[in-house]
């Protein structure tokens, strides 16, 4: 067996394997600490910057530990390449086969219990028929459960959420179901595996313990991997978060109708069912229909007429009394889940209706088909760290943007995780020479109106000299829509190029079209700034209209700046300005993905240069050649573009 140096040197396993395969110190190195780490079962961050290779600088020391291992990332499109592309290429360049297994949230099982349920109650769910056939069908036969089996089966179907379970309605050991349920077996050979391959969503679910009944997947596991770890801070905060909605409690009425309608009927439950749709319906009636400055219908808790809370706490009473009513008549498992799933939204509603404001930042959303509270705890560190502490394996979190300049006391402190080890590892790319950074002159103040008309001036020449092949990344929904109406209605007529916009296709669609135009202008808002992987020429230019600060007329991006501010921080230095570093390292990350990557960035927000603070982002930035002159910057890309 190689060890783990000798495997990624000019002669090893992996370039014995991969023909493309170029050997790189800063991969050994990370390999390195990552085998020690795990052999020592201590916590590490590992910024490593696009190009080294990172996914098997772990993946290697992984598989050569010999010990259990759970991998988690941060998209289910990473999770299944790791599954189907490198694990198995890894383990046979090095000669290590493992046993592995993918591992998916439970919203991608079939539920038997659900499907008996649907099938009894077709006409009155309104469910499709032809939809619920074709699941009944594959139900016989199919081994995993896994939906992905019935490509037929549309995302948005709504079928989908008949037939599976969440957590809220999962009936648990006490299902007739459970000797045969899919997530039942799916946990069970992830507990045999010694390499589980799991995402972020999952993984916390776990660990918040918001996955009871199925055993810890963290268990007996030596070593657990995060890769995307920058979005954690976040993704714990919401987990650790409470959120409850209209639509969770029209879920438990519809569930506790179909049980009841199978045994028959019960007129009492039947009224109070309707007496919980009528507290909720006059509840709804007080959230306010007021936009904020999002786009979205979300206000602070704090601005909620008096009544709204009154009408919370009248629907509050009214599922207590529910919860009695059902305990009391449960005769089966199904009446007796919704008698607990009534008792706990009523517990979460007084968790968040009654919390103190030092606590948790809460909100109020409202859309068209209902409302949604949130509560997300100002600090999850402690909380974080106890997890950490209470499994004694080892802790490794990488991703391309951890640090701020070489700081990681950022990401760190938000997670509790101050005193463990830091490995930073350059990107290999020379991005001198395969880069430009765009600063351009003369930009008006952010918060004009007549900025965004100002970037539209400097984005179009360059679009033009690069002959498309752009990404626009906007911090708002509202200036991107802004944007394609003025690069529409220009006078010398459409873009000679596809202009594909965020929000006119999935995501996943608009990258394949991206890429297969080779020469398209793609506008996108936040969900482009990070995970998008273009290599090669169809993306050679990346504008970006504002600094990514968070906008501080979000409800909970406000509160917590008036939290951080009265507990005596810094809220821009300590939260504001080191998230916007982190996010706009990620912005700028999408152009330069491979050695042979050319363009330029251009980043339109004069406060860049003008402000003290830019010195702070421009430090966070990949080493491009900077330039203040547009010409030098279009002629970089004429030189460039295909
Ligand atoms: S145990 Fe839960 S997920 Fe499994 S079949 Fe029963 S209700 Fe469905």
């Amino acid at each position: 067996m190689p060890d783990v140096e000798q495997v990624f040197t000019a002669g090893g396993p992996l370039a014995r394997a991969l023909p493309d395969y170029a050997p790189r110190r800063s991969q050994r190195r990370m390999a390195t600490c990552v085998a020690d780490a795990i052999a020592a079962r201590r916590s590490l961050l590992v910024e490593a910057g696009t190009g080294t290779g990172k996914t098997f600088a772990y993946l290697v020391p992984a598989l050569l530990s010999g010990r259990r291992v759970l991998v988690s990332t941060g998209t289910r499109t990473l999770q299944d390449q790791l599954f189907a592309k490198d694990l198995p290429l890894v383990a046979a360049a090095i000669g290590r086969p493992a046993r592995v297994a993918l591992l998916k949230g439970r919203a991608n099982y079939l539920c038997r219990h659900r499907l008996l349920s649907a099938t009894a109650q077709r006409s009155f769910a309104g469910l499709e028929g032809g939809s619920l056939a074709l699941i009944e069908r594959w139900a016989a036969v199919t081994v995993s459960g896994d939906l992905a089996e019935v490509p037929e089966l549309a995302d948005a179907s709504a079928i989908r959420g008949a037939v599976t379970s969440t957590r809220e309605n999962c009936l648990g050991q006490r299902c007739p179901e459970w000797s045969r349920c899919h997530v039942v077996t799916a946990r069970r050979a992830a507990n045999d595996a010694d390499i589980v391959i799991v995402n972020h969503h999952l993984l916390l679910a776990d660990l918040a313990l918001k996955e009871d009944g199925f055993g810890d997947l963290l268990g007996s596991a030596d070593a657990v991997i995060l890769d995307e770890a920058h979005q954690l801070p976040d993704l714990v905060t919401q987990f650790f978060g409470v959120e409850w909605s209209s639509r969770q409690v029209e879920h438990l009425l519809a569930d506790a109708r179909a049980e009841l309608a199978r045994q028959g009927g019960d007129v009492a439950l039947t009224a109070m069912l309707k007496s919980v749709e009528e507290a909720l319906a006059q509840t709804r009636d007080h959230v306010p229909a007021r936009r904020g400055a999002n786009g979205a219908l979300r206000m602070e808790w704090n601005e909620a007429p008096v009544a709204f809370e009154a009408a919370l706490d009248a629907l509050t009473d009214r599922l207590e009394l529910l919860h009695s009513g059902l305990a009391e008549a449960a005769a089966d498992a199904g009446l007796a889940h919704c008698a607990t799933r009534a008792a706990s939204l009523a517990g979460t509603l007084t968790r968040v209706s009654h919390a103190r404001e030092d606590e948790a930042a809460r909100s109020i959303e409202r859309d068209a088909r209902g409302f949604a509270l949130s509560m997300l705890p100002f600090d999850v560190a402690p909380r974080f760290r106890a997890i950490v502490d209470a499994r004694p394996c080892a802790w490794i979190f990488t991703s391309a943007t951890l640090s701020v300049g070489d700081d990681f006391s950022h990401f760190a402190r938000r997670l509790g995780l101050e005193d463990a080890e830091t490995l930073r590892i350059d990107s290999p790319f020379d991005f001198e020479r395969q880069g430009l950074l765009y600063l351009p002159q003369g930009m008006p103040d952010p918060a004009s109106a007549d900025y965004l008309a100002a970037v539209l001036g400097e984005a179009l020449p360059l679009i033009e000299a690069a002959r498309g092949g752009a990404f626009v990344l906007f911090t708002s929904h509202r200036a991107l829509a802004r944007a394609a109406e003025l690069i529409n209605a220009r006078p010398e007529g459409p873009l000679p190029y596809p202009l594909l916009v965020q929000g006119a296709a999935p995501r996943e669609q608009l990258l394949r079209e991206f890429r297969a135009h080779g020469n398209a202008v793609l506008l996108g808002t936040a969900s482009f700034w990070e995970g998008v992987d273009v290599k090669g020429e169809a993306l050679r230019l990346v504008v970006i209209e504002k600094l990514p600060f968070a906008s501080p007329e979000d409800p909970l991006v406000k509160a917590r700046i008036a939290h951080l501010e009265s507990t005596g921080g810094n809220a821009f230095r300590d939260y504001q300005l080191p998230e916007a570093a982190l996010a706009l390292k990620q912005g700028v990350g999408r152009l330069i993905r491979s050695e042979e990557d050319h363009g330029v960035v251009a980043i339109c927000d004069p406060r860049l240069v003008s402000r003290g603070y830019g010195r702070v982002l421009r430090a966070s930035l990949p080493p491009l050649t900077v330039t203040r002159e547009q010409d030098e910057s279009r002629r970089f890309l004429a030189r460039h573009a295909p």
